[in-house]
């Protein structure tokens, strides 16, 4: 299929305004808000406060969109995608600057990072096919699995990853046939404007809508019975309201919630080695991941020295302001984070724990800085280890015997991923067969390979995203049986 190529800008003048994309139109909200920058608190750009009726209009554009979308081949609709990748890609260095700007992660590292992990998987995808499966077949009838696209997809998305979960989302609804109406977070919206404003030269109308501005708009798109499905990337608390709100019209969900990873340090493993490792398991973004290392056990037999050494290496890291090539990290996202986190802290010294690196916030500095901040065997029940910190603060705990740490491990209401470090392989596995939770990592940090399902159990999450079984969560079972005589 013929895709016309996009015509490129250099889009880094925040003196022109966003717009939304509805129909295929890119469109102004009859109001803006601010986009802070979180290294400063300042805002450098406005984005448009859609409306309900912004909110309906592209629901009924995307359901508009539908039939003629899906009755494309898969071929057709991958080559959609395609010209979309090569879009995104010719315009990588904007975006890597805008998701700097707007998220706080550091250029040169984790944005840099995550739009080279996000682009590629875009043709990946795509030339994935759900395939029609021959379930019984003999001389007098064929029973089919067929799959068909569910209809308009709405997909909700947080504020760590904006760049990536708009790509996430989007893409496998699209690939599948479904059309598709996104509403980023208020504190992220400006990625998703961007990719809206390429989109918008290259999809047919109505395909992809993205629609900006409050949380109240997220009721608008969950609650109406002309959207097919949601899914939903954020905290456990809106995911269980989406999940309510779905009941009304028996949305399909897929619910991608908070977590409260472990990450366990085996007897036998070489821990030096790790340090560097755990490190980043547990405080790159920030800290601001789902699937961060947020407890980290560590053996009595080194204990002691991991911590020292883990100390030792967090200091050799600066946080700072993301366009600033010498930080390592960067600022929390927003002001609310910020105070759940500072309230954290607040926590952790009134309770009197050892906080060997870091453990109070600087107000006079600009931005929403915390420090690097380790809490060295704080109580089992205390709040650091108990709570998604989803920030620079990880607590170091000390285990005695392995069945208790992964007894302790499980004792949670979440169930996102773990990792497990050992030298010994088979016995590695062997814990993490029994760690609760829809991804564990064995001697890395998390990665995201392109065909494993990605979801969480227990209050982590509700189906899941990615490989055959992400693209097949996008579509409706149908079983057809074919007398053949
Ligand atoms: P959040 O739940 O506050 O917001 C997420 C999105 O939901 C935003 O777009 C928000 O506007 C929207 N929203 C808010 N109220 C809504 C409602 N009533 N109905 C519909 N939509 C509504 O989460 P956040 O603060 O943006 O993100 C942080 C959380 O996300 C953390 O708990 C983290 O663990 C989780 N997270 C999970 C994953 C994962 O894949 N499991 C990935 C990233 C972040």
């Amino acid at each position: 299929m013929d895709v016309s190529p996009v015509t490129t800008r250099e889009r880094l003048d925040f003196g022109a305004p966003y717009g939304m994309l509805i129909d295929g139109e890119i469109v102004p909200a009859a109001t803006t808000f601010e986009v802070l920058n979180p290294a400063t608190n300042r805002p450098f750009a406005d984005a448009p406060r859609g409306s309900a009726e912004d909110m309906n209009r592209a629901i009924a554009a995307a359901k508009g969109a539908f039939p003629a979308w899906a009755a494309l081949s898969a071929a057709e609709r991958e080559a959609y995608m395609v010209a979309l990748y090569d879009a995104l890609e010719e315009n990588k260095e904007e975006f890597i600057t805008l998701l700097s700007l707007e998220q706080g992660k550091p250029r040169h590292n984790q944005a840099t990072f995550e739009v080279n992990l996000a682009n590629p998987w875009i043709p990946k995808t795509a030339a994935s096919r759900l395939e029609t499966v021959v379930l019984e077949e003999d001389e007098e009838r064929r029973v089919e699995l067929r799959r068909s696209p569910l209809g308009v997809v709405g997909a909700i998305i947080p504020w760590n990853y904006p760049y990536l979960h708009v790509l996430w989302k989007s893409v496998p609804a699209m690939i599948t046939g479904n059309t598709v109406v996104l509403k980023p977070s208020p504190y992220t919206p400006l990625c998703a404007l961007r990719i809206g404003e390429l989109a918008a030269q290259i999809l047919p109308a109505g395909v992809l809508n993205i629609v900006t501005g409050g949380n109240e708009l997220g009721p608008v798109l969950t609650e109406s019975p002309d959207v097919d499905m949601i899914t939903f990337t954020g905290s456990t608390a809106t995911g269980s309201k989406i999940m309510a709100a779905a009941a009304g019209t028996v949305k399909r969900v897929t619910l991608e919630m908070g977590g409260n990873d472990p990450a366990i340090l085996l007897p036998d493993v070489d821990w030096k080695a790790a340090v560097p490792k755990v490190f980043a398991a547990a405080l790159g973004n920030s800290g601001q991941w789902c699937i961060a290392a947020k407890r980290v056990y560590v053996h009595n037999s080194f204990h002691e020295d991991f911590v020292a050494a883990f100390v030792e290496y967090a200091k050799t890291q600066s946080v700072g302001d993301g366009m600033n090539p010498t930080s390592d990290l960067g600022p929390i996202n927003n002001r609310m984070q910020y105070e759940k986190i500072r309230e954290l802290l607040e926590d952790t010294r009134a309770n009197g724990y050892r906080v060997p690196l870091g453990g109070s916030v600087d107000d006079s500095r600009e931005g929403n800085f915390v420090p690097i901040t380790v809490v060295d065997n704080p109580p089992e029940n205390s709040r650091i280890v108990q709570e998604e910190q989803f920030g620079p603060i990880v607590p170091i705990i000390a285990y005695e015997d392995v069945d208790d740490v992964v007894a302790r491990a499980n004792a949670t209401v979440f169930g996102l991923g773990a990792t497990v470090w050992g030298s010994d392989l088979d016995r590695a596995l062997e814990i993490a067969d029994r760690i609760d939770s829809g991804n564990v990592w064995v001697n890395e940090g998390q990665s995201h390979p392109l065909n494993a399902p990605f979801g969480g159990h227990k209050q982590s999450g509700l189906s899941v995203e990615h490989g055959n079984e992400g693209l097949a969560s996008h579509t409706n079972n149908k079983t057809v049986v074919i007398r053949k005589k």
